[in-house]
């Protein structure tokens, strides 16, 4: 049906009509004082959103802008750095820094795994050179819905003392607490069509003194990412280069709104409707990929096992106009994965349960008691 098409996947996400229509506003100059006035107020609204005082820029590019942006600021050509993989976003880590000549050292989990902290503790304790100059983390694995231990790999990176932390907090920022300056992360970069509930586009990265202090040496080439004129127009508080005007609108009002809510609640409401998820599949017999533990708040990722995970997807969209997300690489076709990240609410979650229970009725599933699912998700969202 026209105009019914719900978003369930980890990007882009749904986006409230406040934020749409502030879109649609007539443009203004990006010289003017009136954008001065809206790009201060975003950025302190970015500095609420990321718990810092560390400048946090903008660039007009999707999240892995960001991340290259981060990459090719602090390093240098020839540099050791450790990276921490267990999925695609972490392989887009280690392709970004291959591409700019770093020498890189993978710490791996097995996808649906977390990244063990231990691993990184050993190998910045064999670093007694302190050759390791940075270790990248994905903070959301949002290919397998995987939640790795941020927190506690920072603190390793802080003992070895030499290495910077680049964080990949595409869909752990407004989904869960992401404390840059507590954690002392040196850069954390992030893309507007994940939890800052506006369209893609706009693409986030914070700098620590330590990461202006790497920028200073860094020698890899570099132009429309190089973040000293970002740095340096924001103090009047202005872009180097033309933004995107129209999402600078839109980002004022999500901010707003998430600044109304409060940042503790968002993360409660991401917790209960990643629980209320989890519930639900389990009531079905839906095997989870991840374990309770180590979950996302972001996504969730599902492994159907009497029927195909593409079949559900398709008589999802196709019957019941909601999008999920498929699984990507060895993991497509065996897993589908629900986003439930942004502007998501319980009603929402029920709404998708109860569609994923009629699709798996006409898909002649086994083994599942129509109703259960839903039950179990209610009985989330409505506890106290
Ligand atoms: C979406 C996402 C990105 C960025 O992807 P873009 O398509 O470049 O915006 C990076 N990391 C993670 C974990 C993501 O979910």
């Amino acid at each position: 049906m026209e105009d019914k098409f719900m978003l369930m996947i980890p990007g882009p996400t749904p986006v409230p009509e406040r934020v749409l229509l502030a879109q649609a506003q007539h443009l203004i100059g990006h010289r003017s004082g009136e954008f001065s006035q809206l790009m201060g107020e975003v950025v302190e609204g970015l500095k609420w959103l990321h718990q810092t005082q560390n400048d946090v820029l903008m660039l007009s590019a999707s999240g892995t802008g960001a991340m290259e942006a981060g990459i090719i600021n602090v390093l240098s050509v020839g540099d050791r750095v450790l990276v921490g993989s267990n999925g695609k976003f972490g392989d887009r880590w280690v392709k970004v820094c291959q591409a700019f000549g770093l020498k890189v050292d993978v710490i791996e989990a097995e996808w649906g795994k977390p990244l063990d902290p231990n691993a990184f503790k050993a190998a910045l304790e064999a670093d007694t050179e302190k050759a390791i100059k940075a270790v990248l983390v994905t903070h959301s694995e949002t290919s397998t819905g995987v939640l790795n231990d941020l927190q506690t790999i920072a603190a390793h990176v802080k003992t070895h003392g030499e290495a910077l932390i680049l964080v990949d907090a595409v869909t752990s920022l407004g989904a869960c607490s992401v404390p840059v300056d507590e954690w002392g992360l040196d850069v954390v970069a992030s893309g507007s069509q994940k939890g800052y509930m506006i369209p893609p586009g706009l693409g986030f990265v914070t700098m620590s003194d330590r990461a202006w202090q790497a920028y200073e040496r860094s020698d890899i080439p570099k132009f429309y990412f190089d973040l000293g004129p970002y740095r340096k127009s924001a103090a009047k508080n202005m872009t180097p280069f033309t933004p995107p005007v129209s999402l600078f609108f839109a980002i004022q009002v999500a901010l707003k709104m998430m600044q109304d809510e409060g940042l503790e609640n968002i993360f409660a409401r991401h917790a209960r409707l990643q629980q209320a998820i989890r519930e639900a599949m389990k009531a079905l017999g839906l095997p989870l990929f991840t374990a309770d533990d180590v979950a996302s708040p972001a996504v969730t990722a599902v492994m159907p096992q009497s029927v195909e995970a593409e079949q559900i997807r398709s008589v999802m969209k196709q019957e019941f106009d909601i999008a999920l997300a498929g699984g990507q690489d060895h993991l497509k076709g065996k897993i589908f994965r629900i986003g439930h990240l942004g502007f998501v609410s319980d009603r929402d979650i029920l709404t998708a349960v109860a569609a994923l229970e009629a699709t798996l009725a006409k898909l002649g599933a086994n083994g599942f008691t129509p109703g259960a699912g839903l039950m179990a998700a209610q009985s989330v969202l409505t506890a106290a």
